[in-house]
């Protein structure tokens, strides 16, 4: 389950900032914020503007034993000129050979 750390609200997947606090949404399994795993080993695997699809890899890999986290680009610490609506799909440095050809597959099936 998805929470905002500061209001407590419940979120859907693929929201990543809580629109009333500014707050990095966390997984409130793990209490990990995105923000301080991005500073960390977190490397960006797959960008797309179709949530659903960066929503579909996260599935699949985190059904594979990969952790990911999707994130907005919209976040001023990816400042994106153009289009704004880029989402990005991030995995642990260690894991994300192991998630790029996981991707790959899924893109060539
Ligand atoms: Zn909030």
């Amino acid at each position: 389950m998805l929470i905002c750390p500061n209001c407590k609200y419940e979120y859907i997947n693929g929201i990543t900032i809580c629109p009333d606090c500014r707050e990095y949404i966390v997984d409130s399994a793990s209490h990990i914020q995105p923000k301080e795993l991005v500073e960390k080993d977190w490397l960006i695997i797959y960008t797309s503007n179709r949530e659903y699809e960066l929503q579909m890899f996260k599935d699949n890999l985190t059904s594979a034993g990969i952790d990911t986290i999707i994130f907005s680009q919209r976040d001023r610490n990816f400042p994106t000129p153009g289009d704004m609506s880029v989402i990005s799909l991030l995995v642990k440095k260690e894991q994300a050979e192991e998630a790029a050809n996981f991707i790959n597959e899924v893109l060539r099936s």
